[in-house]
């Protein structure tokens, strides 16, 4: 089998196992113990995180989780295959929302960050027709200093017409290379047509990778 073909069956591989929901937690005291590496998706309400993740594991455990009162606001964590969680960080509102309420959630958001040793990858979602938003921009600064992967998704591509999305793609990766580009990579994405479905699934199973082998190598820099 080539090399391609290799990494393609890992990253199928990996997927196609079983994603099981683990815990849903209201505050960081309640957070599973460090165990696997942890991959946490984070993005505005509505971006389209829950529709991502259930396209990624072709299940819909994140949907059904998030439909039961209360998930929504907590930090909930999927279980792939053994290997690695997926962690559903909650959406950070609707740019009207209050700002007490924007505080709130990012104390949240920043204590999990911090402090969370088994954090291994950040996939940051942005809607291809509202991108690098303020908030996009501090998960970038952040993931820079703190030198973790950051992969973007610029969600519902099938929103605009192809020439239109191309356009976005090309504009939005000069930004990121230009500020990120030593962590950052990025891709187009529309969950009704399955777009990009296979290529973020290749990025994830990538970050495992490098961590099973150890390896110590930087991003590749902005794809797409
Ligand atoms: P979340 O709040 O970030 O988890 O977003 P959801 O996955 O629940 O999606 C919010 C809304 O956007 C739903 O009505 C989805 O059907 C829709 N949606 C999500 N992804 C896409 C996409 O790629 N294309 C289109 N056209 N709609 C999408």
């Amino acid at each position: 089998m080539s090399e391609d073909a290799e990494r393609d069956e890992a990253a199928r591989k990996l997927f196609a196992g079983a994603c099981d929901f683990v815990a849903g937690a209201a505050s960081l005291d309640a957070i599973p113990k460090d165990t696997l590496p942890e991959f946490a998706f984070v993005g505005r309400s509505n971006v389209g995180k829950s529709s991502l993740v259930n396209a990624l594991t072709g299940r819909n455990a994140l949907a059904r989780v998030s439909q039961t009162p209360g998930r929504t606001r907590q930090i909930n964590f999927f279980n792939l295959g053994g290997l690695c969680l997926l962690v559903d960080l909650p959406g950070y509102g609707y740019a009207k929302v209050p700002i007490p309420l924007k505080l709130h959630w990012q104390q949240h958001l920043e204590a999990y960050l911090s402090s969370r040793e088994s954090l291994a990858g950040v996939v940051l979602l942005m809607d291809i027709r509202h991108p690098l938003t303020d908030f996009d921009r501090l998960m970038l600064d952040w993931a820079q200093a703190s030198r973790l992967p950051i992969h973007v998704l610029l969600t519902k591509a099938d929103k605009l017409a192809y020439g239109a999305a191309k356009n976005a793609l090309l504009k939005v990766r000069k930004e990121i290379l230009a500020g990120w580009g030593d962590v950052a990579t990025l891709q187009l994405f529309s969950a009704p047509k399955r777009q990009g479905v296979e290529e973020a699934q290749l990025v994830l199973a990538g970050w495992l990778g490098l961590l099973e082998d150890g390896e110590e190598e930087e991003a590749s820099g902005v794809e797409g």
